[in-house]
């Protein structure tokens, strides 16, 4: 998408060696409302026919962009949380994601009430690096039996390999700027 490529080469920010890229400008910590709407539309246009009833996502990063899809679509968004407390009463789903950015294992959980074998889930998230928490996404619908549609991701480091594996397990992975390289010299798009 064009125009989320030209605003990651004007405002994204490179960090760790070009393994990061931050973009706490207009996604990640102030949010540029009309950019997501467009990208709320573009996710509508390629999943539109797909009868989706339910967004989710995981906790924090992803529920703005999140919020905008779901009212693109007209469906509830749900976010996965992170847990600190055991699931002692089975009234959650849950799933172990390790954590890109921290470098840690977290557990993340849905109430079991908010996602039912009738629903069908569109995954959603800001960045896509090795999979591991779109994956926790996913184990999460399977555990549910609701239909897995697909993941909109907004940010693909296509250097990473989730994406990769993610498409290779069967999913349809649609990503709006896939970063083919990137260094401290600039960025390259696929
Ligand atoms: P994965 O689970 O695919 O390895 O990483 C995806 C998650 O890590 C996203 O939810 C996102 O919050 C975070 N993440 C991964 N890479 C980056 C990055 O380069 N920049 C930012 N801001 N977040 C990232």
């Amino acid at each position: 998408m064009q125009l989320l490529e030209d605003r990651i080469r004007k405002d994204g920010k490179i960090r760790e060696h070009g393994s990061v890229l931050k973009v706490d400008s207009f996604l990640n910590h102030q949010i540029d409302v009309d950019l997501c709407n467009e990208m709320g539309k573009e996710f509508f246009r390629l999943f539109g026919g797909e009868g989706i009833t339910k967004i989710l996502t995981i906790e924090a990063s992803g529920i703005g962009i999140a919020c905008i899809v779901a009212q693109c679509f007209g469906v509830p968004v749900l976010f996965a949380k992170k847990s600190k407390t055991k699931n002692i009463d089975g009234s959650v789903y849950t799933s172990q994601v390790h954590s890109f950015t921290h470098g840690t294992d977290y557990e993340v959980m849905v109430a079991k009430e908010f996602l039912s074998p009738n629903d069908r889930v569109l995954l959603v998230d800001d960045f896509l690096a090795n999979g591991a928490a779109i994956q926790g996404l996913m184990d999460i619908v399977h555990q549910s039996g609701a239909d897995l549609v697909g993941a909109g991701i907004c940010i693909e480091k296509a250097f990473q390999p989730g994406g990769d594996l993610l498409r290779q397990s069967g999913l349809r992975v649609e990503s709006l700027a896939r970063i083919a390289a990137m260094s401290e010299d600039g960025i390259t798009f696929c």
